[in-house]
């Protein structure tokens, strides 16, 4: 079974009825680039950026030491995209900053965009990084955790002023494709200012759930209780991926949903085209893609999203391994 999914790494990931679909990585550390490509992603659909700011007591990565550590990861990637997604420390990913100590409730806090936001300086010094790094390969910029219209602007506006300051000391950038996040329902809910603002967005459902149901992805109290496939979840993510696809912008997943390949048929069903995950999950859920018939499984996914138990429904899914269980 293993050498069966080594074989697969390199097969181009079509559907039987030849619905072609992109298989993206997660990384965390610049080197994983080339772990991902050699896993057979076409790309890195999140290279969570926190991780070179986490433990560092509280120093930050200067402009130099983030253009590098991206750099790295662009050439690592050989060409294929790389979509960097800005800071997001806080709640589960805390920086052990000591002046952000004592938060009353830090899922809900002054975490990532805000952040970001909140320190404008630090947060250009990391978009001029990224800037730069574009010069070098095909470089996407993913924000997180947008809910406001007025964050959008602010996002985009401190892009083009990153830019300008490397103009003004002529230093060389490249272009970028910018993308949000859907990872608060309230994003969920208004996905066509969000369409109408980015070229691209990227599911987060960790945190969609999380926020959708009032669960803490960390608590193992209620960890029974975080379900994917909870029908408002999926009402969420079955609308982000329409709209996308009416608007002609490109939609991935990038939670961990989009590595399970218990959902990779649901998912294919709602319409999603580009998945991205693990780099350890790329094979298994290829293999359900290369099993699947999408055209079929449209009409059950939309019994799924209209049935009070979707988990039950999963097994029904028409033809293919995932209807054995
Ligand atoms: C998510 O929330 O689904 C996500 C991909 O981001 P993170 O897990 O880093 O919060
Ligand atoms: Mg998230």
């Amino acid at each position: 079974e293993r050498e069966q999914l080594a074989r697969l790494r390199h097969m181009p990931s079509v559907t039987r009825d030849g619905q072609a679909v992109e298989l993206l990585a997660n990384i965390e550390q610049p080197e994983d680039a080339a772990v991902a490509v050699r896993a057979g992603a076409v790309g890195v659909g999140l290279f969570r950026t926190e991780f070179l700011f986490m433990g560092r007591g509280g120093r930050l990565p200067d402009e130099e030491a983030q253009y590098r550590a991206y750099r790295a990861a662009v050439e690592g990637m050989q060409g294929l995209p790389l979509t960097i997604r800005t800071v997001d420390v806080g709640a589960d990913k805390p920086l052990e900053r000591g002046a952000r100590d004592g938060t009353l409730n830090p899922a809900l806090g002054l975490r990532a965009i805000r952040w970001s936001l909140a320190e404008p300086e630090m947060f250009r010094t990391q978009l001029r990084a990224i800037l730069r790094a574009a010069a070098h390969g095909k470089v996407r910029m993913l924000f997180p955790m947008l809910a406001h219209l007025t964050e959008i602007r602010q996002a985009i506006a401190q892009v083009a002023q990153a830019r300008a300051e490397l103009d003004a000391r002529g230093a060389c950038h490249g272009p970028v494709q910018l993308g949000a996040m859907i990872e608060i329902p309230a994003a969920a809910l208004m996905v066509r200012q969000f369409l109408a603002h980015f070229d691209f967005l990227s599911i987060g459902t960790n945190d969609l759930i999380q926020y959708a149901l009032a669960i803490d992805r960390a608590d193992e109290a209620v960890a029974e209780l975080y379900d994917p496939l909870h029908p408002a979840v999926l009402r969420m993510v079955a609308d982000v991926i329409a709209e996308g696809a009416r608007a002609g912008k490109p939609v991935s997943v990038c939670g961990e949903m989009a590595g399970d390949p218990s959902l990779t048929r649901l998912l294919l069903g709602l319409g999603l085209r580009s998945f991205s995950m693990h780099p350890t999950q790329l094979q298994a859920v290829k293999r359900e893609i290369l099993q699947a018939d999408a055209g079929l499984l449209v009409d059950w996914a939309r019994q799924v999203l209209a049935a009070d138990e979707p988990a039950a429904c999963l097994a029904l899914a028409p033809d293919g391994s995932a209807a054995a269980a």
